[in-house]
């Protein structure tokens, strides 16, 4: 496996380096060099920011596709709840369902289902009367993938409070899997899981899981590539089979606060947009949020229907699931009694990615962090990215990392230029020159 795998890559050709996603981007991972953007891998955190924000669609997501599917003997579709907000007027979830059976699935297994056990679960691990455990408040959830990302590459301190457990998705599969070995015969390298993703960091997650050795999740297919084929479907459909067995509490995880009501705690806070996730992650770390005991963040603005992955407006999408809500249980699955069953859990703990440190020796980092004040003070402050940075700051890191010149930026450049030109005019004023030239002769003139 290579060192990083992403989902988010360029199209280089269609790149003009523009700069919109290098301001954009939470980990300031995207440069211009030579007229081009340029992503530093281990900083990507996968959010899809850039693709959102590129007007030249230079930005684009990896994924798998529909042939896939032929790589396995029998295929299960593990629909994310954001799918359903894409249809106007769904009020009965298994027509999307049926309509994924239709398109080639041979089993379709609900991640909303898998979605209210983690919800069980979160519940069970936080309140646990019986060991008197809990997890370090405020608990955070570990469900979208570029928010714990973001977690281990900008966020050290809150390493520990991310909740350990699988996402819905990962659930999803391994209870799929299980279910489908028994009713096929098959062995379980013969049956293939593809989620139905809202986002690119999902495709990421199952390439590069954190908290898990290895994902269940054989392939990631972008909603917007199923839409087209699945809402035709959905329209020629001449019977519906009964599939769906979820509640109103996995369904809801599809949008900002959904994961939280379903807690049953009033102590929580749910954010969503990736600007408004570092800043409460941010005050969390500066301990300025108190009396918390769980959060949930979502990178994308209104939850997982908010990805880039969708086709419709994360709004709409949003009102779309509070209407087909009403037709919901409130949840349809449970776990026994007892404590969190193990394969729910994380295999081991997350750990802070050093990518940020300028140097792991301590005293060249402080001499580097020096040299940076330095130079970003000979810098005018104005962020206006034209050096391909998107600060002054990141701008005297990278000169400081020996990754570009000080003269890349145009002030300094203009600065050392006006140097040189003033220089030259004390030079030619001491040697008496005056401007002029040479005649035919080779004699010098003078004005
Ligand atoms: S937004 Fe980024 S990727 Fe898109 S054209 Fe501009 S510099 Fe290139
Ligand atoms: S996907 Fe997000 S983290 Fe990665 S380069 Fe784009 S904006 Fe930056």
């Amino acid at each position: 496996m290579a060192e990083f795998f992403h989902s988010v890559t360029l199209k280089e050709d269609k790149c003009v380096g523009c700069t919109n996603c290098v301001k954009r981007c939470p980990t300031e991972a995207i440069r211009i060099r030579n007229g081009k953007a340029f992503i530093a891998s281990e900083r990507c955190i996968d959010c899809g920011e850039c693709i959102r924000i590129c007007p030249h669609h230079a930005k684009r997501a990896r994924y798998t596709h529909m042939e896939d599917l032929g790589k396995f003997k029998y295929n299960i579709a593990l629909p994310a709840p954001s799918l359903y907000g894409q249809f106007n007027n769904l009020d009965d979830i298994d027509y999307v369902l049926t309509g994924l059976k239709k398109m080639g699935f041979d089993q379709v297994y609900e991640v909303s289902r898998a979605a209210e056990l983690v919800s069980e679960a979160t519940r069970k691990l936080m309140y646990n009367p019986e060991t008197g455990m809990s997890l370090p408040r405020p608990v955070i959830s570990s469900a979208c993938p570029a928010v714990v990302r973001l977690i281990r590459v900008r966020f050290p301190d809150l390493c520990d409070h991310v909740l350990p457990l699988k996402s819905p998705m990962e659930t999803a599969a391994g209870m799929a899997k299980r279910e489908a070995v028994e009713r096929t015969g098959l062995p379980e390298r013969d049956i293939g899981c593809f989620f139905i993703t809202p986002c690119p960091a999902k495709v990421t997650d199952i390439q590069m899981p954190l908290g898990i050795d290895r994902s269940k999740v054989d392939g990631a297919i972008a909603i917007s590539e199923v839409f087209p084929t699945l809402s035709h479907t959905m329209d020629r459909l001449e019977s519906i089979e009964p599939i769906a067995n979820s509640g109103i509490i996995g369904v809801g995880w599809s949008t900002s606060g959904g994961e939280s009501a379903a807690l049953l705690n009033e102590k929580y806070l749910a954010a969503d947009g990736i600007e408004n996730v570092i800043r409460v992650l941010e005050e969390v770390e500066d301990e300025r949020i108190g009396e918390l005991d769980f959060i949930e963040l979502n990178a994308c603005a209104g939850g997982c229907v908010g990805g880039v992955l969708c086709v419709e407006n994360p709004y709409v999408a949003k009102a779309r699931i509070q209407r087909l809500r009403k037709y919901l249980p409130v949840s349809q699955n449970h776990l026994a009694g007892g404590p969190v069953p193990t394969d729910m859990e994380w295999e081991g703990e997350l750990e802070f990615s050093n990518v940020m440190t300028l140097s792991a020796d301590l005293s060249e980092a402080m001499r580097m962090m020096v040299e940076i004040d330095n130079i970003e003070e000979e810098l005018p402050g104005l962020d206006c990215g034209a050096c391909g940075a998107p600060t002054c700051r990141a701008f005297a890191e990278d000169v400081v990392k020996g990754a570009c010149r000080k003269t890349d930026c145009v002030f300094v450049y203009r600065k050392q230029m006006q140097k040189v030109a003033s220089t030259l005019s004390e030079l030619e004023g001491g040697l008496g020159w005056h401007p002029g030239g040479i005649n035919n002769d080779g004699k010098e003139e003078r004005e």
